[in-house]
Order: structure tokens, then C-alpha cells, then sequence
């Protein structure tokens, strides 16, 4: 059922990896740092859905048991909150700073922590407002990533932004090739 889509996967992990060890004077991103996943909406598409829940069928029970209470819990805060489509969670998902499905986590969260592309407009990892990836050559006064910067600090690669929104991948050629319709998104907890 996901051939296609682990097809995808494959080809764009080589792709990441590339990019993440080109940019790595710049990638604080170890074991352990979660921040990408403690304030977002997370929207994936519903083969992305598929793919993690069944990825969550193959937790222990207690495990399983315990991100469905928290998608519950957080379903009815969202809508306390008046179903707000930018209201923002910590994902369910992460368990002890740990994602419980990692290998089979959705496409936004391969990518987090590069700055892409969106509308012509470079878009920055949040987490560069924490003082973490990118943070040494962004300029506050411009709200762009500085080449001042990165010349004046000695790096050796000047910080670079890809074509990996979730727009310009669900229509990418790979998805294509991979015969891969991802149809519309939204946010995790709305698929359950
Ligand atoms: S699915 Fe995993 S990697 Fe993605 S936001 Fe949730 S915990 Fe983080």
C-alpha cells in the first residue's frame, strides 16, 4: 500500500541528507532537541496520515494508548479554542523529547530545521528565534540570512534555502514519478 510513497521517502531522504550535511556549519539539530515539535499545526497530507497511523498500530499498547488520550485531550482544547486552523500544540506524538514514530514521521518534520522557499520568499526554521540553526547569520534588520554575515564569521558555506515546502513537494516531479496524488492537508490532530 505505501510502496510509492516509501519510494518518495527514499529519494527524498538522500535529497535531505545532502542538503542538512551542505548546510551543517549552520544545523544545531541533534538527538534529543524537540523544539520543532512543541508549537506547531504539523498539517500533513492523507497519505502521510496512512503512513503514521500505521506506524502507531505498531507501538506497545500502553504507548499507542497514551498518544491517543493526548490527540483526544488536544482535539477538545482546539476546539475550546474555537477551532483556530493556526492554534498551535505540542505534538502528540512526542514522547520524552522522542518522536514515537520516527521513521515513519510525516514530510514537514523530515524537513524542519532548513529554510525553503515559499511564494519567492525565503521562509527561516523557528527555531533560529530560539538561537539555534541559522541564528549566527540571520539579520534582525532585514529579516533575512545575512551573506555579510556568513562572510565576516569565516564560514565556508554560505547559507542556502530549498524548494521543500510541503507545496512544492506534494507537486514535485518525484510525486510524479512516484504516482503520488497527496490531495489537500491538515493539520495531524484533524485526521483522528
Ligand atoms: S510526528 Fe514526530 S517528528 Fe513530527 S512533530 Fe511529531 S514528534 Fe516531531
Amino acid at each position: 500500500m505505501f510502496d510509492n510513497y516509501e519510494k518518495f521517502l527514499g529519494y527524498l531522504n538522500v535529497k535531505l541528507q545532502s542538503f542538512f550535511e551542505q548546510q551543517k556549519e549552520y544545523i544545531c539539530c541533534k538527538e534529543g532537541c524537540s523544539l520543532c515539535c512543541k508549537t506547531g499545526v504539523y498539517p500533513i497530507s492523507e497519505i502521510e496520515f496512512l503512513y503514521l497511523k500505521s506506524a502507531l498500530s505498531e507501538l506497545d499498547y500502553e504507548l499507542r494508548v497514551k498518544i491517543l488520550d493526548k490527540i483526544s485531550q488536544l482535539k477538545k482544547e482546539k476546539m475550546q479554542q474555537g477551532n483556530d486552523r493556526n492554534w498551535t500544540y505540542i505534538c502528540p506524538f512526542l514522547v520524552n523529547d522522542r518522536c514515537a514514530i520516527y521513521e515513519k514521521r510525516p514530510i514537514i518534520c523530515r524537513t524542519f530545521g532548513l529554510p525553503y522557499f515559499l511564494d519567492e520568499k525565503i521562509k527561516v526554521p523557528s527555531c533560529l528565534f530560539e538561537g539555534l540553526n541559522y541564528s549566527q547569520v540571520y539579520d534582525y534588520s532585514t529579516g533575512q540570512l545575512s551573506d555579510v554575515k556568513f562572510k565576516e564569521l569565516g564560514y565556508k558555506q554560505e547559507p542556502l534555502a530549498y524548494n521543500l515546502s510541503k507545496k512544492f513537494l506534494y507537486n514535485s516531479k518525484l510525486a510524479e514519478v512516484c504516482n503520488l496524488n497527496f490531495g489537500k492537508d491538515k493539520a495531524l490532530i484533524d485526521w483522528f
